[in-house]
């Protein structure tokens, strides 16, 4: 125990002979030396802190002095200066500390003071602070864990339970069942690795230009059920011949990549790409678009799976300016694309329809 637990000091403790009064620096609610004093704000009269907060916790906000109400304010400089003059023994005296200190240094010896007691955590027994590491490194009852086998052991327990082939022999089972755990891990890895090879040559990129339909020179055709293993809903094409015919101002023209792609496919409105056979999955990766007679088109996307809707997303596409949209949407059964708004070209004159260019779509599925 320190200063710092006590209420006032006790007047037995004051040494040499003070040159004032103490019964002055009394505490006039322990009747002691003030210990960490703070004054009534009205009467200035001093208190013991600890001694005052006791107080105010069963009268709160009165002063033992009867004033009005107690506000608490620091203690009176004089009273400060006076206490700072005193000299006063260790509180660990008794145990052998001959240690005389001012009044002002009185706490911080006390925390440090060899002569207080600690417990060692080994035999329980109380010892000197001051002998504590001396006790500590030699205590036969304290615990000491081996850094190469982990082992814990009590001090004296040395020669029967932590002898060197002991140490060895942990060790050793230690790396034995590390080795295992590994061997364990590396299977685990091993398995993985041929997993994904199996996997990989399954899945399949394809790019869909729409070059390889049937030739459409005369007018536009649907893309007949089942390309590419998928069903093509509202999705129709027409060979770059007949657009420059058709519609030579058109952004189905100016999306046209010299030598690419003699067919070109669009959507009016609304179309659906969806899987060729139930229980089968795909992942949509990526479209290229752009709109055939607007500006600022805009085109949501959605991804669904079983008939929930998992993924959406929409952008604006300009006139003929191809847009390279990557989603990367895994497992999906249904792809509806919707357009709508935006502005007619400057450059298109009569038609205002929400047509969209599919230049390129690249799936990948399970074969
Ligand atoms: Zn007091
Ligand atoms: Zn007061
Ligand atoms: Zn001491
Ligand atoms: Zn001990
Ligand atoms: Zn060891």
């Amino acid at each position: 125990m320190t200063s710092s637990q006590q209420h006032g000091l006790s007047s037995d403790r004051i040494r040499g002979s003070p040159k004032v009064d103490v019964t002055h620096l009394e505490c006039l609610i322990c009747h002691q030396l003030l210990w960490k004093p703070v004054a009534c704000k009205s009467c200035e009269i001093p208190f013991c802190s600890s001694c005052i907060y006791q107080w105010l916790a069963n009268n709160p906000k009165q002063c033992p002095n009867r004033c009005q109400t107690y506000i608490e304010r620091k203690c009176p400089p004089i009273v400060t200066k006076l206490l700072a003059e005193i000299q006063i023994a260790c509180f660990y005296e008794s145990n052998g500390c001959n240690q005389v200190i001012s009044y002002e240094g009185l706490d911080k010896h006390e925390i440090e003071c060899g002569f207080q007691f600690q417990q060692c955590p080994g035999c329980k027994s109380q010892i000197f602070k001051k002998d504590f590491d001396n006790h500590h490194n030699q205590c036969p009852s304290i615990e000491l864990t081996c850094q190469d086998c982990k082992l814990v052991y009590k001090r004296n327990d040395t020669d029967r339970k932590h002898t060197d082939i002991i140490c060895l022999k942990k060790q050793l089972q230690y790396l034995r069942h590390e080795s295992k755990h590994n061997k364990c891990k590396i299977k685990k890895l091993d398995h993985q690795l041929k997993k994904t090879r199996i996997l990989k040559p399954m899945i399949k990129k394809t790019k869909v230009t729409f070059n390889d339909l049937p030739e459409a020179i005369t007018g536009t055709k649907w893309i007949s059920n089942i390309y590419n293993g998928l069903n093509w809903t509202y999705i129709y094409y027409a060979n770059e011949l007949y657009w420059k015919k058709m519609h030579p101002k058109s952004g189905y023209i100016t999306s046209l990549i010299p030598g690419s792609s003699p067919n070109i496919a669009y959507f009016k409105d609304s179309a659906l790409i969806t899987v060729g056979s139930p229980n089968k999955k795909f992942t949509f990766v990526s479209v290229t678009a752009c709109a055939a007679w607007k500006d600022d088109l805009e085109l949501t996307i959605t991804g669904h799976r079983n008939f929930i809707e998992i993924n959406t997303h929409t952008t604006k596409l300009l006139f003929g300016k191809l847009q390279f949209i990557l989603l990367y949407w895994e497992d999906v059964d249904k792809i509806m694309f919707k357009s709508s708004g935006g502005t007619a070209h400057p450059l298109v004159s009569g038609h205002a329809g929400s047509d969209v260019v599919l230049n390129q779509v690249t799936i990948c599925s399970l074969r």
